[in-house]
């Protein structure tokens, strides 16, 4: 039982999810549920130009940036074209114009059917589907009680507290009188779904130990926590032995992909050797990127995901900074902030796998809170790359800075590191020595071994794909079975 209430109450169950305490200062509040906060001006970070990206009214029409994300979805998936976004981010100058508060939040948009006046909305075939469908997209009515019912206003609180509201019945006052009446920590499964969500207070935040997940202020002293359990990449440890040898490392071919370089590892020679340097304008267009640098491979691989989020909308992806030399790393070290810039021969820009990035929105810092930063950020993985320095998890890269660094590590790999959530040194961790894992991924099964070199013999897989040379002589195997 949720609610105290005869009339609305939702039956949660319990789950026992791994978790672990966070310092408060590296989360991001999403303010999905706060609306008692919309005037506050804080709520109105992360909007992104929504003109160009799905049907608008005019060209001046902003949303946050989760919701325009979200919006596309949606119009992807559905007959929506008729229906054109009305309002959705207001200054504190428009919305006293215009009369209305709760826009200033970034997550509340007005809708109205193309050929038709706004008021004219219900009964049309489109607006029927939207009411009907919209909480599949994380969108709620905000106003649905009789007495002040607006069908064209949709508030976005996101899938899983829209799951909720829809198969509950309740309003978004009611659902946040429940939450607030939840208690702390304990976590529970939303029902029919992989979905779990519970409640912290402010100053004892603890977040999923292995899933991504979102966390939004209730009040000024309660977040929500909401995650999804379902992933495409399951590990699982295995019992058997089978098919390991020893072989000889140097009549084997050693991937360096997956090599910690930070400031406790420093880059080893035999990767920098490996690398295949080219040009960036060998595959992107040279108009937006200079001459840079890049790991052939690892540029092929970006190439796709770069035309991608340029097509998303108006605006232009480029890369900022690739491969640095020993030379360029020393000069920024002795330059600039020592505790910002690595030291030479721990950066990561010195392999050659990874790269600063931005676009015409946010040209210097910013660019994962733009629409095409987050849906870089949500679709990196699938092309083998990861955000190398999340900003909950500086206690562990010690870095919190670079919002715009990512790294190739590998479609598999980047793809159990982000479902995961984890970075490359726990990544690297995670697996223990002489144990076999289990990865069902796009339909095959992977195993993989981790070792450590044994004079010049290490234990693999007769028949190993790939191995990665981790750090401090160990390596992982991996083989498609
Ligand atoms: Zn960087």
């Amino acid at each position: 039982m949720f609610l105290n209430n005869q009339e609305n109450s939702i039956s949660l169950t319990k789950s026992k999810e791994k978790i672990k305490l966070i310092k408060p200062e590296y989360f991001e509040d999403t303010y999905v549920l706060n609306i008692k906060e919309d005037k506050n001006e804080y709520l109105s970070c992360n909007i992104v130009e929504a003109f160009g990206v799905i049907p608008t009214a005019d060209s001046l029409i902003k949303t946050n940036n989760q919701v325009l994300l979200a919006l596309k979805e949606m119009y992807d998936n559905n007959e929506y074209s008729d229906l054109i976004l009305r309002r959705g981010y207001l200054t504190d100058k428009e919305s006293l114009a215009q009369e209305v508060d709760d826009h200033k939040s970034g997550y509340d948009v007005d809708f109205f059917i193309k050929g038709k006046k706004w008021t004219d909305f219900e009964g049309h075939k489109v607006a029927d589907a939207l009411i009907k469908n919209a909480y599949k997209y994380g969108f709620v009515l905000r106003y649905p009680d009789k007495h002040n019912y607006q069908p064209w206003h949709y508030r976005y609180v996101g899938p899983v507290h829209a799951k909720i509201m829809h198969d509950e019945d309740l309003t978004l006052f009611r659902y946040l009188d429940g939450l607030n009446k939840l208690a702390t920590k304990q976590i529970y499964n939303v029902a029919g779904t992989t979905y779990r969500l519970y409640v912290v207070s402010k100053d004892d935040i603890v977040v999923p130990k292995y899933y991504n997940y979102f966390i939004s202020s209730l009040n000024a002293n309660k977040y929500v926590i909401t995650f999804d359990t379902k992933k495409t990449a399951n590990i699982k440890k295995m019992t058997t032995k089978k098919d390991l040898v020893g072989k000889n490392l140097n009549e084997l071919k050693v991937l360096y992909d997956l090599t910690l370089v930070n400031k406790d590892h420093e880059i080893p020679t035999e990767l920098l050797n490996n690398v295949n340097l080219v040009s960036l304008t060998k595959y992107l267009s040279d108009d937006n990127n200079p001459k840079y640098l890049l790991d052939e491979n690892v540029l092929r691989k970006l190439k796709p995901l770069i035309d991608k989020a340029n097509k998303l909308d108006r605006h232009t992806t480029y890369l900022t900074s690739s491969y640095r030399t020993y030379k360029d790393q020393k000069r920024l070290y002795d330059n600039g902030d020592k505790k910002l810039v690595q030291v030479p021969n721990h950066s990561e820009h010195q392999t050659g796998l990874a790269f600063d990035i931005a676009n015409s929105y946010k040209p210097n810092t910013g660019f994962i809170e733009t629409y095409q930063g987050m849906w870089f950020k949500k679709h990196a993985h699938e092309y083998g790359f990861i955000l190398r320095y999340p900003i909950d998890k500086v206690n562990i890269t010690g870095i919190s800075n670079e919002q715009w660094h990512f790294r190739y590590v590998g479609q598999l790999n980047a793809t159990i590191m982000q479902e995961n959530n984890l970075t490359l040194e726990e990544y690297i961790n995670y697996f223990k020595d002489d144990t076999i894992y289990q990865v069902s991924y796009n339909n095959k099964n992977y195993r993989l071994y981790k070792s450590s070199l044994d004079s010049d013999t290490i234990k693999t897989f007769n028949n190993a794909d790939k191995i990665y040379y981790l750090k401090d002589n160990s390596y992982l195997s991996i083989t498609e079975k």
